[in-house]
């Protein structure tokens, strides 16, 4: 028999609106399969020809979640939530969202709220199960519309999620974990746009010590910047493993225990 696995494939890691408008960089989200449970992340605008290319099979879809309901997170949920329910034959599958994607002005469409056999909405401090994956939303960020990170368990492993959000003090400790993945959209703090640049990356790392982070969602200035050459300089000031997440890229958490 098969030995169980986590893996992430990473169906894009465009972040914010210009390099998502224009595809420099994919925006699909992520595809977690934990073990023999199959979970999409933020499908963005791109998702299902992603999942399509990459031959990962919606209808084995267990869940749908969605970090906020931003477009470049968002922007396929329609569609994807569609396909996990064979075109709403099936109903199956569980979508987990913030309110505010599902009651003011929703993102998903509410003639598709009935495909699914749930929807749970996340609230700050939540903790909600899928098999025997379990996650939580520690803390809500600090983000235009209400948004969520995210604490994954798996019977093997422990990884985190850091979405979208302003930095603010307190954000790291809520996200401990063998791995953190986090979305750097900016390569310098400054402006005032709610979004983690690449410093603040940075001492999230420090203060977290993962065994190894993943820095996604990349907007211009990181883009700019190759965050692969970004990667392995924030490897070599913490002493921890940091890689960037590349479009496709498949990454087993076995890794972790190398
Ligand atoms: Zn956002």
């Amino acid at each position: 028999m098969a030995e169980l696995s986590d893996t992430i494939v990473f169906l894009g890691t465009a972040g914010a609106r210009f390099v998502v408008a224009r595809q420099f960089l994919a925006s699909g989200g992520a595809w977690l399969s934990l073990g023999d449970t199959q979970i999409l992340f933020d499908p963005g605008p791109g998702c299902l020809v992603q999942t399509a290319k990459r031959k990962l099979d919606p209808t084995e879809l267990e869940a749908i979640i969605l970090s906020h309901k931003h477009l470049d997170h968002s922007g396929d949920i329609n569609i994807m939530i569609e396909a996990m329910t064979d075109g709403g034959t099936k109903k199956r599958g569980t979508v987990f969202a913030p309110g505010d994607a599902l009651n003011q002005d929703p993102v998903i469409l509410s003639y598709l709220q009935s495909y699914p056999q749930s929807i749970q909405v996340l609230t700050e401090g939540g903790s909600y199960v899928i098999n025997d994956v379990s996650f939580k939303a520690p803390i809500r960020h600090k983000h235009p519309v209400e948004t969520y990170g995210f604490i994954f368990q798996t019977p093997r492993h422990t990884f985190s999620w850091i979405t979208d959000t302003r930095y603010f003090d307190g954000l790291a400790g809520h996200y401990k974990g063998n791995l953190l993945v986090i979305n750097v959209v900016r390569l310098n703090p400054g402006a005032p746009i709610d979004h983690l640049s690449l410093p603040e990356a940075k001492s999230i790392i420090e203060e977290l010590k993962p065994k190894m982070a993943i820095l996604t969602h990349f907007g211009m200035t990181m883009w700019r910047a190759k965050p692969w050459e970004l990667a392995e300089k924030l490897s070599e000031e913490t002493g921890i493993s940091v890689i960037a997440a590349r479009d496709g890229l498949k990454f087993d958490l076995a890794q972790l225990e190398g």
